[in-house]
């Protein structure tokens, strides 16, 4: 499987970065993001939400756990750092098996619950405005996505 690791060297790249990816993907695409506080998790979210053409704004979900938005596609962004514990299960699997976007942050909380075939993204913090950017992608379809949107 293939991995890819990237350099983004300012804020600005990470929102290109997140619309590019925002641009390309399919109805019921799933992203987990981790990384910790501060690393990027929200502001990649936005430039998803950007891409899908979402005029309002969004904003971390962490006391509300869920939050919808619609644009060309659903969002559905999660912040699941609040949860009482990883088994706790608010009705995920409507928002994964769907033809909307899901955004988790945090989303290594919930591994058990997770699909599958996703995109999982991790944010490293590297400098004041420097992040690396991991991504892995499990499943052909989001293989595929991968190849299109972080071969440099
Ligand atoms: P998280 O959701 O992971 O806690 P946020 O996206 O809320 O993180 O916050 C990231 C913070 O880091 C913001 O204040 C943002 O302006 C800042 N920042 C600086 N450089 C970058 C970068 N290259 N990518 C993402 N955020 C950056
Ligand atoms: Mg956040």
């Amino acid at each position: 499987m293939k991995e890819y690791k990237l350099i983004i060297e300012n804020l600005e790249k990470t929102d290109k970065l997140a619309q590019k990816l925002g641009k390309v993907l399919f109805p019921g695409a799933v992203i987990a993001l981790e990384g910790d506080l501060g690393a990027g998790k929200t502001t990649f979210t936005k430039g998803i939400a950007k891409a899908l053409n979402i005029k309002k704004n969004v904003n971390s979900p962490t006391f509300t756990i869920i939050k919808e938005y619609s644009g060309d596609l659903n969002l559905y962004h999660m912040d699941v750092y609040r949860l009482n514990n990883e088994y706790e299960d608010l009705g995920f699997d409507e928002y994964f098996y769907n033809d909307g976007i899901t955004v988790i942050e945090w989303a290594s909380k919930i591994y058990d619950q997770l699909p599958v075939n996703r995109l999982n993204i991790n944010i490293y913090v590297s400098g004041e405005s420097e992040r690396i950017i991991e991504v892995i992608p499990f499943g052909e379809k989001y293989q595929s996505l991968c190849e299109e949107v972080f071969n440099v």
